[in-house]
């Protein structure tokens, strides 16, 4: 039995799959806030009682908003900031009594969606988040790339090609891909061209409706996206690039994208499919389980 677990900001949810990729049992509870031994807890209680359901010993992912430095074995990069800096695998295997594997929620996402997803039985995925921020993660032949760094796929803070960046991101640097591409950058784009403030999924709606400064804004936001992922196609050359993340229900995009990339693509014509993701929200913790092969 592997079992995987999304540890997110506000909640940690527990997925239970069996030998045949068959989901046993979810649960779900509110991450305690700010604190980081009592969720160190939470994640161990949560596998006790899935045991204890279930009668079975599984092995055990987690999916972080963050990475697990290579060098020092501690949080970094992680927006729930309570886990920065801390041994979480560490403290988690000697909670745990057994080895516990680690990923990014971008990875185990793009790991679910190549595993049994979007792009089941494809060489060489790219997953792409795009939602509150940016994120990415890339599987070749059914495993998953960490990289020297612990940054594989982390294309969010690439700078967006062909803009001036005047903007500075959380991370520090200025004009990255996460400013343009997530939720609140597609709404801040929309506010500095025509001065209204709406929500990214109304601007979608909006669009669609008809409403020609929303349609012109899901333009702009097509071509970055064109410009940005023929980047990662110029360097990967993926089967498959899956979008999930809460923009990734625009359908407009599976069709629009691939029509644009062409131009920046370094080949004759462009075989990379634009999937929408199979498993949604299910992904990061699906993924998670997936860790152990
Ligand atoms: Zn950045």
């Amino acid at each position: 039995m592997r079992l995987g677990v999304d540890l997110g900001g506000s909640k940690i949810e527990i997925i239970a799959l069996g030998d045949d990729g068959g989901v046993l049992l979810r649960e779900r509870v509110p991450t305690p806030q700010g604190d980081y031994m009592a969720t160190v807890m939470a994640v161990a209680g949560l596998v006790a009682a899935a045991e204890l359901k279930l009668g079975a010993r599984g092995s055990v992912g987690v999916g972080i908003p963050g990475a697990e430095s290579r060098t020092s074995g501690l949080i970094k990069n992680a927006n729930s900031t309570c886990l920065i800096g801390q041994p979480l695998r560490r403290d988690l295997q000697a909670v745990l009594q057994r080895e516990v594997r680690l990923a990014n929620d971008a990875n185990c996402f793009a790991l679910s969606e190549a595993a049994d997803g979007a792009a089941a039985g494809m060489p060489t995925v790219f997953g792409v988040i795009l939602g509150t921020g940016v994120g990415g993660g890339i599987v070749v032949d059914g495993k998953l790339l960490t990289g020297a760094n612990a940054i594989a796929g982390e294309w969010g803070h690439n700078p967006m090609p062909g803009e001036h960046h005047k903007d500075t991101c959380y991370c520090g640097r200025k004009g990255c891909v996460e400013l343009y591409l997530s939720g609140p950058g597609l709404a801040a784009d929309h506010r500095r061209e025509t001065g209204r403030d709406l929500p990214a999924v109304e601007i979608a709606s909006h669009g669609t409706a008809g409403d020609p400064g929303c349609e012109a804004t899901l333009q702009r936001y097509e071509a970055r996206l064109a410009r940005a992922l023929a980047q990662v196609i110029n360097i990967l050359d993926p089967d498959a690039i899956v979008l999930g993340g809460g923009l990734s229900n625009m359908e407009r995009l599976y069709e629009n994208v691939p029509r644009l990339w062409g131009e920046q693509v370094f080949s004759d014509q462009v075989s990379t499919r634009l999937l929408k993701h199979r498993h949604g929200d299910s992904s990061g913790v699906r993924g998670a389980a997936w860790l152990w092969p």
